[in-house]
């Protein structure tokens, strides 16, 4: 019997498009083969019946059409792609360049305007009053940077500023600061949000305005060394700021580490637990930092730390990057659900990481599947309780 054949389908090629999307994506989807590698290796294929078909988004890059490309909203930037890219593609940042011709066509997500509007009138994307951004500090006193008095600017960012759970990631930071004998300041309510989430919804044009403010600002306080919470804010200001600005940034695990082997810092009290350690894909495959994390954590006497099978490059996002944080995503897809059970296979009591949105999205995960004896820290507020008094 004959097979009957299926319609083809049919897609419209534009030249003035497919000059647009060339302009947006840098062409940096030219070299792409199509050998699905990055499909296949996507972390959307665990959780979803319906593979998010990223080789199809880089073909559509290739031969400029939008057409059937709302799927990639689905991104999280975790880069598990480009790892496994036999061709080097960065494919987020084709995503980023592809989200953005969305946005010129008013073509997003619903929830997503809100977002920017509220980086723009806010200036943070938690829809939080700016005056509320010293909130996080409660009891403690932190001083306003001073360049003659201090040497690392602390900068908080918008989630340890604003979301209640992240807060004690940022009072804890300062204890241990604190307690290592560097001069530090904060810029207080003047701290400038570092443009990331605008950059990760796709809106570069808008960013690169965030951006800009925030390294007039930093020029301004004649800030020199600036150390983040959030692996989000350290990865745009790292590798998105413009080259030549005269700051260095560290994230505050790796500052941690050098306090740690100059001697400036040691943790004293025990903490007889068995942890394990998600490496937060911004602060791991996105930019090659998978010891300092660790050197902290093992300094703390008592610790066991045991890993997960996948970790360090082969680690498994939370589903909060790409600006997914923004986004909702349906119980049952979520990869945080899947992380939590695997943290809890390696029988550690403590899930700990360097990102407050890997806690957010655990820590509902630790809901979701009832998993509770698993607990959730920061790698910081982990230090700082080995630095409290026994009682
Ligand atoms: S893995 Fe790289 S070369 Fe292969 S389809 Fe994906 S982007 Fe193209
Ligand atoms: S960056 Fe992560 S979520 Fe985005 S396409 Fe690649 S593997 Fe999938």
């Amino acid at each position: 019997m004959e097979s009957e054949l299926s319609e083809p389908t049919y897609i419209t090629l534009d030249d003035n498009l497919w000059g647009e999307i060339l302009e947006a994506t840098n062409g940096a989807a030219g070299p792409c083969f199509q050998c699905g590698v990055c499909t296949a290796t996507c972390p959307w294929g665990i959780v979803r019946e319906e593979d998010f078909t990223v080789r199809t988004l880089l073909r559509r890059a290739q031969i400029g059409s939008l057409e059937k490309v709302e799927s990639l909203w689905l991104c999280t930037a975790c880069a598990q792609c480009e790892a496994s890219c036999p061709r080097g593609v960065p494919i987020a940042e084709v995503i980023r360049g592809l989200r953005y011709l969305l946005w010129k066509r008013r073509h997003v997500l619903p929830d997503l305007p809100t977002t920017l509007w509220s980086l723009y009138w806010n200036n943070n994307p938690w829809g939080q009053p700016p005056s509320q951004r010293t909130q996080w500090m409660g009891d403690l006193e932190v001083p306003l940077f001073d360049a003659d008095r201090h040497e690392i600017l602390l900068y908080i960012g918008c989630t340890p500023s604003f979301d209640r759970r992240a807060q004690n990631i940022a009072r804890s930071l300062v204890k241990v600061l604190k307690a290592s004998g560097v001069s530090f300041g904060i810029l207080g309510e003047g701290e400038p949000c570092c443009g990331e989430s605008a950059l990760d919804l796709g809106h570069r044009p808008y960013f690169e305005e965030l951006a800009n403010k925030a390294v007039a600002v930093f020029y301004q306080n004649q800030v020199k060394k600036i150390v983040t919470i959030s692996p989000h804010c350290y990865d745009v200001m790292q590798n998105e700021y413009p080259d030549d600005a005269e700051f260095e940034v560290h994230h505050y695990t790796q500052y941690l580490a050098s306090l740690l082997q100059n001697n400036l810092l040691s943790f004293q009290n025990p903490l007889n637990h068995k942890v394990t350690y998600q490496d937060p894909c911004f602060l791991g495959r996105r930019n090659n930092e998978y010891d300092a994390p660790r050197e902290v954590i093992n300094s703390v006497p008592g610790i066991s730390l045991l890993e997960m099978d996948r970790s360090g490059p082969e680690t498994l996002c939370c589903g909060g990057g790409g600006g997914r944080m923004w986004m909702e995503t349906p119980i049952g897809e979520r990869f945080s659900d899947v992380r939590v059970r695997e943290a809890a296979s390696t029988s550690a009591e403590i899930l700990v990481t360097s990102c407050p949105f890997c806690i957010t999205c655990f820590e509902d995960s630790i809901k979701a599947e009832s998993l509770n004896g698993l607990k959730v820290l920061d790698v910081a507020e982990l230090a700082a309780l080995a630095l409290e008094e026994l009682t």
